[in-house]
């Protein structure tokens, strides 16, 4: 789908392992969360013994030993930083959003594990059934593949590539993995009042196209294959048969990845609309028959839909001309194998793990089963579960909060363009228009969903799965045709992330991060603007930057701003790539000195973090004056200002794996937390002034860059 803003993407957004809370609103192949979850522990047993503490503002985290005027990172986080290592099961671990994600799992754990031992209704019936036949690994290992036997019979069934469709569309219709498609519904592109069906590429095992067709990457790809080996076998194929599906499976995957879009066309809105009639979608692809396929998917009828890259349903015609028919069933095998591992027997569950966590992200050890099988039951059912959590953690003052806050923070952003000297006045109207009409989204969504209809057995993890799949595929499908912008979340209630979504012209904040140490309802100002207010900052700025800049206020694809407006922006975001260009990529200053930043990367990252932290500072400036309070109000020590740097300074306190730093230089486009604090602060005068720093040291230079 449409490439979308959240606060700390790496964690989350697109990295393999924990990518699991965009998969269902949106997304139709729900099985694929399955394959995208953390590969777990086999121990059962190893439940959590307590919570992480997260607290808002830590004044011991500081190192005073360092100049905040020369690194002010360092003396925000340098005591953090030295006291808290990345844990086993983690390569990056952040004060902020890891924190605060552990103990919203945590919190969610206690529920399901209550629900599933001693459920108090029909809904924690459900939920907690889910969970509990997730958590009941002695079942599976019982089970063996019985559970998956059914479906590879139908793989072997396969006869002719003209059966392809049929079998897709019938996998679909069970609620198994079905690619190479992906099915999605948002609001159209060009008419964001109703909802539209897309189907564009997918296919793939490893997380993205570069790992794939990157020479950097061919070590991933040969260990790919030994992986894809080992899982054949142990289904009880000969070595040498698995030998040769494997890298039937890599070839096949190579040209759908090939034929993918790359990451500037997958983020460019106007490339990714094709509107095609039925008779115009088929026309693509010819040997594909769209007819069969979509009459297991769906009964609505299929009349016009989005086809963001024809040339992939081309590719998959193509494939279909010349691949054989046993390479398909090695494919649609290994994609069973693979994205259901979780629910399969021990041997597969090691291996996937193997793979995943101790090769791919270099994880220590996996993480233990609770975490895999509450973000999955999480994902499932987010609305029926956020009901609860929210009752107990999201008191009606912290939603009132919040929504001031929010709106203190528009209004600065208002007051920062009226200022803004290189934007036009036409284009000043029109962002103040699409401002205002921006929809706040904030803690959960004012209608909770319905899930009576998705049945659960205690005892059949991969049979919820499927039913699970297809419960949301046909919600999902609902959709289409209808009229969008209704109270729609593309989040659980219960994420510690925020987002703006351009094509909702929307800003969604859940109840799980308004939480410390983002948000703290008994804190002084300066640590909640610091903190959430810099967060919702830049998200705001999303709405007005490069890619927001397409979107109108009704969230269609148009280009609002003068031609010379984006030569000015373009411009003045040029600085900001030769600042990023010259920093360090590595978490240890002495590690890889010569890898450094990607300016260009994370140039729309960075421009929104600067943007955020002065329209936060904007609007605490002004909540100051409206308590009557001056700026040189001190608190333990600091000024109200100081306390707003440092709160928002300490969000990004981290420790990262040195594997993980390395990957996140051409993958994350976000910069790491040493240069969101540093690279920031250096572009924004009041912090030499709030620490009193001589003009020159690096925290206040004499030449900075601004966009916002
Ligand atoms: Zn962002």
């Amino acid at each position: 789908m449409l490439k979308q803003h959240c606060s700390d993407r790496a964690r989350g957004c697109r990295v393999r392992g924990v990518a699991i809370r965009t998969v269902f609103l949106f997304v139709v192949s729900a099985s694929t969360a399955l394959a995208q979850t953390p590969a777990a522990s086999q121990n059962s047993a190893e439940v959590p013994i307590a919570p992480p503490i997260v607290m808002n503002l830590d004044l011991s985290a500081i190192d005073k030993s360092a100049n905040p005027c020369t690194d002010f990172y360092q003396y925000a986080c340098g005591n953090w930083t030295k006291d808290n290592p990345v844990p086993d099961d983690q390569v990056r671990w952040v004060r902020s959003f890891s924190l605060l994600q552990e103990r919203n799992l945590y919190g969610l754990w206690q529920q399901l594990d209550g629900a599933a031992k001693t459920p108090v209704g029909p809904v924690e019936k459900q939920y907690g059934d889910f969970f509990a036949a997730c958590m009941n690994i002695v079942e599976l290992d019982k089970k063996g593949l019985e559970s998956i036997e059914p479906t590879l019979k139908r793989v072997s069934a396969l006869n002719d590539s003209k059966g392809v469709a049929a079998l897709i569309g019938d996998l679909a219709a069970a609620g198994d993995p079905a690619p190479p498609f992906h099915l999605d519904v948002e609001p159209d592109r060009k008419d964001s009042s109703k909802y539209l069906l897309s189907i564009s590429e997918g296919g793939l095992t490893l997380p993205g196209r570069q790992h794939y067709v990157g020479e950097d990457s061919r070590f991933i790809r040969k260990r790919y294959l030994m992986h894809v080996v080992r899982m054949f076998m142990l289904v009880g194929d000969t070595m040498e048969r698995a030998e040769g599906e494997a890298a039937t499976v890599l070839a096949i995957e190579t040209f759908l990845a090939k034929a993918s879009a790359n990451r500037a066309d997958s983020s460019d809105p106007e490339k990714r609309y094709h509107i095609h009639t039925f008779a115009e979608l088929q026309k693509l692809a010819p040997d594909f028959d769209f007819r069969v396929y979509f009459k297991h998917v769906t009964a609505l009828p299929i009349e016009t839909l989005n086809v963001p890259n024809p040339d992939f349903l081309k590719t998959v015609n193509g494939l279909l001309a010349f691949v054989p028919v046993d390479s398909w069933r090695s494919y649609f095998r290994w994609h069973i194998l693979s994205e259901q591992a979780a629910a399969l027997p021990r041997a597969f569950r090691d291996e996937d793990s193997t793979f995943w966590s101790s090769y791919f992200r270099r994880q220590e050890k996996p993480p233990p089963r609770w975490k895999q099988c509450t973000a999955i039951t999480d994902q499932a059912f987010g609305d029926a579960i956020a009901q609860e959590w929210v009752e107990r953690n999201f008191p009606p003052a912290g939603k009132a909060g919040m929504e001031g806050l929010v709106a203190a923070l528009e209004k600065a952003l208002a007051d920062e363009i009226q200022t803004l000297p290189w934007m036009s006045d036409e284009t000043k109207k029109t962002a103040e228009r699409k401002l205002a009409t921006i929809r706040n989204r904030i803690g959960y969504p004012e209608k909770w969903r319905d899930y009576s209809g998705l049945r659960v057995d205690h005892n059949d993890f991969l049979g919820n799965w499927h039913r699970n799949a297809v419960f949301q595929r046909d919600y999902l499908l609902s959709k289409v045709g209808k009229p969008a912008g209704a109270d729609e979340w593309d989040m659980t209630p219960t994420t510690a992330d925020a987002r703006y979504t351009p094509s909702m012209n929307s800003l969604f904040i859940p109840a799980g991060i308004i939480q410390p140490p983002f948000f703290d309802g008994a804190a002084d100002p300066a640590v909640n603007f610091g903190g959430i207010g810099a967060v919702v900052g830049h998200e705001l700025t999303h709405g007005f930057d490069d890619l927001g800049s397409k979107f109108d206020a009704k969230g269609n694809v148009r280009e609002w701003q003068t031609p010379d407006d984006r030569k000015n922006f373009a411009e003045k975001a040029s600085c900001e790539v030769a600042e990023y260009s010259q920093f360090g990529a590595m978490p240890d200053p002495n590690d890889l000195p010569h890898l450094k930043v990607n300016g260009n990367l994370t140039l729309a990252e960075n421009i929104a973090d600067s943007g955020g932290l002065r329209i936060a500072f904007r609007a605490l400036t002004d909540a100051l004056v409206a308590q009557r309070k001056t700026a040189d109000h001190e608190i333990d020590g600091y000024t109200e200002n100081q306390r707003f740097f440092l709160s928002f300074a300490q969000l990004w306190c981290q420790n990262q794996t040195s594997r993980s730093a390395r990957e996140a230089i051409s993958a994350d486009p976000h910069a790491p937390g040493r240069w969101r604090v540093n690279g920031t602060v250096q572009n924004f005068e009041e912090f030499g002034k709030a620490f009193k720093c001589p003009k020159g040291q690096p925290m206040d230079p004499e030449k900075s860059c601004r966009v916002w």
